[in-house]
């Protein structure tokens, strides 16, 4: 079976994309299944840089397996863009979702729902072998409420309402965020490349 490791540590972030590619004979495998430890600066200016250079620092280190990097985030219109690239540590302290969202709520005070337009964006990098690497990115737009609605997910999760749905990320079942999430749509982009090593095998 194909092996392909997620170059990430984030729990919940490799459970979604696991979840995504279950479809597959692949064994999805997180960095510290694959007995890896190593923590890879993200000090890139653009998603994609991240993902890179997530993706092919592990990519150097491991034997034979495919790498799947994902570096993702959330961009709010009235705030230039930010948090951008320093979602995870938006407040300060690397992955403190609390204070992040808090930070965020506090910086959009006052403004009107039509002002707190925002996207989701997923930066994802697989290579499969030394010759082949494949980037793509998944968005998707939403706004960012006044107050945090619903219990699943992570991160921005709470504060992410989707119109379509009447719901935010968190209000919204594994399956549902799953099949819409700038995560799932990147990966929907890289299909091609994974049913194309599906007919190799
Ligand atoms: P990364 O590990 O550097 O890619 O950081 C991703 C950060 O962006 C996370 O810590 C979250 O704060 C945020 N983020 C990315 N994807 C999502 C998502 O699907 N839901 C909520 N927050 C997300």
């Amino acid at each position: 079976m194909n092996r392909l490791i997620v170059a990430s540590n984030n729990v919940k972030k490799i459970k979604e994309i696991k979840a995504i590619l279950a479809k597959y004979p692949i064994d999805v495998l997180s960095l510290k299944e694959a007995g890896i430890d190593i923590d890879v600066e993200e000090d890139g200016n653009t998603f994609i840089e991240n993902s890179y250079k997530k993706a092919s620092e592990i990519y150097k280190i491991v034997n034979k397996s495919m790498v799947l990097a994902d570096d993702s985030g959330l961009m709010v219109d009235c705030l230039d863009g930010a948090p951008g690239v320093y979602s995870a540590r938006f407040a300060g302290e690397h992955g403190n979702d609390k204070k992040n969202n808090e930070k965020l709520l506090k910086l959009l005070e006052g403004k009107k729902i039509e002002e707190r337009e925002a996207k989701f964006v997923c930066a994802m990098v697989l290579i499969i072998d030394d010759s082949t690497v494949v980037k793509v990115q998944g968005e998707i737009k939403g706004r960012i409420i006044d107050e945090e609605k619903g219990e699943n997910g992570f991160g921005y999760d709470p504060l992410f309402y989707v119109p379509e749905y009447d719901m935010t990320f968190a209000e919204m079942n594994s399956e549902i965020k799953n099949s819409i999430s700038h995560r799932a749509k990147a990966l929907k982009k890289l299909e091609g490349e994974i049913n194309r090593l599906m007919r190799e095998e």
